[in-house]
């Protein structure tokens, strides 16, 4: 989650500075891929004032929402079994891979699975063949050296 000093960190979308906490909005780390345009709200702390006039402001709300309902304990559900999740060393999350709604990798957001399940996951192979060709036509750019998108690929493989 973002950290914010109040009366010293800045605003990224009016680059004025954060005074009052009741407008003010923190964001989680929202996704790993730099190159999405929600990537800018990741861990950011905004005015809400701002947020609100941003044309982005609403899908970022929209993600922040879905991100933390996939993340809640009590919805780590395996997507393949409908199963809840017990073992935390078995618990796969896919998070949000791409904001954009016509990408084909968009279906596969904020997906929880079971790693001892994946052998009988049916979406294993598109998953693989879909997610490899967001990374081979460049649409991925990964934060200081993490390799998240081939790292789940290579999970799920
Ligand atoms: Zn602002």
């Amino acid at each position: 989650m973002a950290i914010v000093i109040l009366s010293s960190s800045k605003c990224p979308l009016c680059g004025e500075i954060l005074h009052d906490e009741g407008d003010l909005l923190l964001f989680p780390p929202l996704t790993a891929n730099t190159m999405d345009p929600l990537h800018f709200f990741s861990d950011a702390a905004v005015h809400t004032t701002c947020l609100e006039k941003h044309p982005l402001g609403s899908q970022a709300r929209h993600y922040t929402d879905k991100a933390s309902k996939a993340s809640a304990p009590e919805n780590r559900i395996c997507h393949i079994t409908g199963e809840p999740i017990t073992n935390v060393d078995d618990y796969i999350s896919f998070g949000l891979l791409t904001s954009n709604a016509n990408e084909p990798l968009h279906r596969f957001n904020f997906l929880r699975m079971d790693r001892n399940s994946l052998s009988r996951w049916a979406d294993r192979l598109i998953f693989i063949e879909v997610a490899s060709a967001f990374l081979k036509e460049r649409k991925w750019n990964d934060y200081r050296g993490t390799k998240v998108l081939q790292d789940l690929i290579d999970e799920v493989r």
